[in-house]
């Protein structure tokens, strides 16, 4: 897709106006931004939804008290009276929303809308992820303006969830959900994907069915005008997951077009162009479901179904969604461990040791890719290297004294038992792998899960996000 000149401008426009609120925020909410190999933006309330009025406020103030005093001249409290928030509809003995935990992946013309509503039901925490950024022309569908060409997606929907309810917490970030770590989507109550692709609607399938997470998708068929809804009890392995809904002939289209490397951005798909009234309807009746299932109201149906509405027609379907036996995903609940040690202490060996394997052949699969090989940057020779990284990361020096830089020719996604017996006692940490991320490997034929270390907003001196046990590495537990 080319870029036009005025959109380059608009990038550049929309890079100066954005607060740098990540590094820069001196509030409680900065501790929270879960760090890692991807950027996150934490968004402080802005109670009319403007960059503008955020950039003006010094880092130490608050930007929505800011706004409040000055803009409306209104108390200078930024919690709204507690009566606005009682809405008609929410049963008595619903619990409220603000303990609540949500990742939504895709936040284009389903995901984009459905993220602000959230904000508005007064979710906890709110992320949010969407590589792309808005064109030009995104308005007709997305929910955006013209001026919002050249923005990030995750940025604009941060920006307008933020400023619907000022008490949440929401962080979003420009990537696609493959790249989210697994803490994170182990740390939230519940996923919802409206991406536009198959591939990481399968992906986050395949992690909710092993983290036992409820999964809700947005979709829309824009020929028929008809807004689906699929919620997917991952809970239980025996329901229906994304993959069971696939027939044969879709199995070879989703490997050409996205590979099976999970890590990879995903490639910019063409637009459905579907009208924006059926998308903003496939919205919410996620959002109802959501609520239904956080307020404990009874299911549609147990286990996974599709609400599929079309308004051509105005003929409402409620599917339960079926099991495929010959579905492709592993249908598996993966054993979860947390290992107390910090990387810097923790090696193979003592994993191992902990979950009591004496076999040395155990061959592990990291959650962060394992780099076999690197390239001189200087000499162009190729080494082997033995350690975890990025591709495009410099993951050692070269004996010219140029530097190694990892390949995707030398990434492998299973660490072979041969490099596991070779690094066997050197820190995790020393082989840069991060606090808080897993290391797979097959225990007793069954998938298991092991978190290394405290998740990286969990170091001294950060205070934890609401939920969180705010002392995990005091003990050592199975999650249920
Ligand atoms: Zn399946
Ligand atoms: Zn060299």
């Amino acid at each position: 897709m080319s870029v036009t000149q005025q959109n380059v401008n608009r990038i550049k426009a929309g890079a100066a106006r954005s607060p740098s609120m990540n590094t820069s925020m001196n509030t409680d909410r900065s501790l929270l931004v879960p760090s890692g190999p991807i950027t996150w933006q934490v968004w402080p309330p802005a109670l009319d939804g403007s960059t503008s009025q955020s950039r003006d406020c010094e880092p130490s103030q608050q930007p929505g008290k800011a706004i409040l005093d000055t803009t409306l001249g209104m108390q200078d409290t930024l919690r709204p009276p507690s009566d606005i928030l009682d809405l008609r509809g929410v049963p008595s003995s619903a619990k409220p929303l603000d303990r609540r935990k949500l990742l939504v992946a895709g936040l284009g013309s389903v995901g984009g809308r459905l993220f602000v509503q959230l904000s508005r039901l007064g979710v906890g925490e709110l992320y949010g992820v969407d590589p792309d950024r808005y064109e030009p022309a995104s308005g007709r569908t997305q929910p955006s303006q013209f001026s919002d060409a050249g923005r990030k997606k995750s940025e604009v929907c941060g920006e307008r969830a933020a400023a619907v309810l000022p008490d949440g917490f929401v962080a979003t970030a420009a990537t696609s959900v493959q790249r989210v770590p697994y803490w994170l989507l182990r740390h939230v109550d519940l996923l919802i994907a409206s991406g536009d692709n198959l591939a990481m609607l399968l992906w986050l399938g395949r992690t909710a069915m092993g983290l036992a997470k409820m999964l809700i998708e947005g979709a829309v068929d824009g020929d028929t005008w008809t807004a689906f809804c699929r919620v997917y009890d991952l809970r239980h392995p025996d329901n229906a997951c994304p993959g069971c809904t696939l027939s044969e002939k879709d199995w070879p289209t989703i490997t050409t077009r996205h590979g099976c490397d999970p890590r990879h951005d995903a490639p910019e798909m063409p637009s459905t162009r579907t009208l924006p009234f059926v998308c903003a309807t496939a919205a919410q009746i996620a959002c109802a479901e959501v609520a239904r299932h956080f307020w404990e109201l009874p299911p549609v149906m147990s286990g996974s179904y599709e609400i599929a509405l079309c308004l051509l027609s105005h003929r409402l379907h409620v599917t339960r969604l079926q099991r495929n036996p010959n579905c492709r995903c592993p249908h598996e609940r993966w054993a979860v461990r947390d290992l107390p040690d910090s990387p810097a202490k923790a090696t193979f060996a003592s994993v191992l040791d902990r979950l009591g394997i004496s076999d040395r052949s155990v061959a592990f699969c990291g959650e962060q890719s394992w780099i076999r090989s690197a390239v001189c940057e200087r000499c162009g020779q190729r080494h082997p290297v033995r350690r975890f990284g990025e591709v495009g990361e410099q993951v050692g020096i070269c004996s010219c004294g140029g530097p190694l830089i990892a390949t995707p020719m030398g990434v492998r996604h299973l660490i072979s038992s041969v490099d596991v017996e070779a690094q066997r006692h050197v820190p995790l940490g020393q082989l840069g792998f991060r606090s808080g991320a897993a290391l797979g490997l097959l225990c007793e034929n069954k998938a298991t899960y092991v978190f290394v270390g405290p998740p990286p907003y969990l170091t001294e001196g950060t205070r934890p996000a609401p939920g969180m046990d705010p002392n995990p590495t005091a003990k050592e537990l199975n999650s249920p």
